[in-house]
């Protein structure tokens, strides 16, 4: 460290988020190091990646780096332990990280801020679960209180003949939590970034559409959502400023016919803000860093309408990507897997090219257009 300037950025994890924190952080010389368990993760190649599998290399990750954040929301709590305990700073914080990892906390920090949730009850018994039946109706989604994602760790109940086997897939796994099946309009998200000095810069909401349980595309701008981006700022606001929050917070938010209700919050940059590294003046990446090493934040405004479409399973041919004018490629440098997320495509429009010209096109050449043809 030279003049007590942040130079080196510890990240937990070393997945795509990762990749695409230490490539915005480069041009700013901010270098990374990674705690990661696969040595071969996307990360690798922009820093040195710590064995996660290995204790005494924990030690080694905490003297590596000046000031530490994370790409995985799942990061044990034990490491911001012993970050607190080699007197080292994490962002964001240790509660923060604890509030986002069990969702009855999670609901209820939302509630203490009036932020607007499905109703839902704690499950911790089969008992509870005819109590929550009772109380919510059907169909409800139960889900782990821990441990999930991209709808892992779900079940929709809406027979209550299906109480038994709800209770038989998911009570193995500890405390519950039984939400009322939501008749949303639409999914969004809002990104938005802290700095250390308490600054709140947000980005425009996205919507976002999934299939089978997993991200396809996002649009940015959200259509019709200007009158939804004050309220969701204001509820992204209040959840940064109670938790003293440092770097990007991404807050995801069902659209219904009584307004904006709130899922669940990440503690970290989001899928659905990839669009930013393109679309925004600066983008979710570069802004996480630059809070993390405390240095000022960019702005967040919007550069161009866009399209994030995720590249799933199967890569497509780089060139056929690249021949279509507006279209930024990512690959995330992983192998091909059912399933898994590849790498991304960021869709500008230019001049002769619409959004809706270039998303037809994108979706002739994905090997696995999911969503997107409709
Ligand atoms: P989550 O893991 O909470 O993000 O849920 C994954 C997906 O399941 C969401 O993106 C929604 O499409 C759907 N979902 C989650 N909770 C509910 C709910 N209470 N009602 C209806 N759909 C839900």
């Amino acid at each position: 460290m030279k003049n007590n300037a942040i130079e080196t950025i510890g990240i937990f994890g070393g997945g795509q988020l990762g990749r695409m924190l230490a490539q915005a952080a480069l041009p700013l010389n901010l270098t990374c190091t990674f705690f990661e368990t696969h040595q071969d993760c996307p990360s690798a190649i922009l820093g040195k990646v710590f064995d996660a599998t290995n204790g005494v290399e924990l030690q080694q990750f905490i003297e590596s780096s000046d000031v530490y954040t994370l790409e995985f929301e799942n990061t044990p709590l034990a490491y911001a332990d012993a970050l607190a305990a080699a007197n080292k700073a994490l962002h964001p914080p240790r509660n923060a990280l604890a509030t986002a990892q069990n969702r009855i906390a999670e609901k209820t920090l939302f509630d203490q801020l009036n932020i607007p949730v499905a109703a839902y009850r704690k499950v911790e018994s089969q008992a509870d679960l005819q109590v929550a039946v009772s109380a919510l109706g059907l169909p409800l989604v139960l889900k782990t209180a821990t441990g999930g994602y991209d709808g892992k760790g779900q079940f929709v109940l809406r027979d209550v003949a299906q109480i038994n086997e709800a209770w038989q897939a998911l009570g193995p796994a500890g405390v519950l939590i039984a939400e009322s099946f939501v008749k949303f309009e639409r999914e969004l998200s809002i990104i938005a970034v802290r700095g250390q000095d308490g600054e709140v810069r947000t980005w425009p909401l996205a919507e976002n559409h999934h299939h089978h349980g997993i991200l396809s595309h996002s649009i940015v701008p959200a259509p019709s959502s200007e009158a939804l981006q004050p309220i969701a700022q204001d509820y992204i606001t209040r959840l940064l400023d109670h938790l003293n929050y440092v770097g990007v917070l991404t807050l995801e938010l069902f659209v219904t016919a009584n307004g904006l209700l709130a899922n669940e919050m990440a503690p970290r940059v989001h899928n659905s803000g990839h669009w930013s590294i393109e679309g925004a003046v600066c983008s979710q990446f570069e802004n996480h860093m630059r809070a993390v090493a405390g240095l000022p934040l960019g702005s967040t405004e919007l550069i161009s309408e866009c399209m994030m479409v995720n590249i799933i399973g199967r890569h497509p041919k780089r060139e056929d990507v690249l021949k279509l004018s507006g279209a930024h490629l990512h690959f995330y440098g992983k192998e091909e897997r059912v399933g898994r997320k590849l790498g991304h495509v960021t869709l500008i429009p230019t001049q002769g090219n619409t959004l809706e010209g270039l998303c037809a096109e994108l979706a002739k050449i994905l090997p696995e257009p999911l969503a997107l043809k409709g």
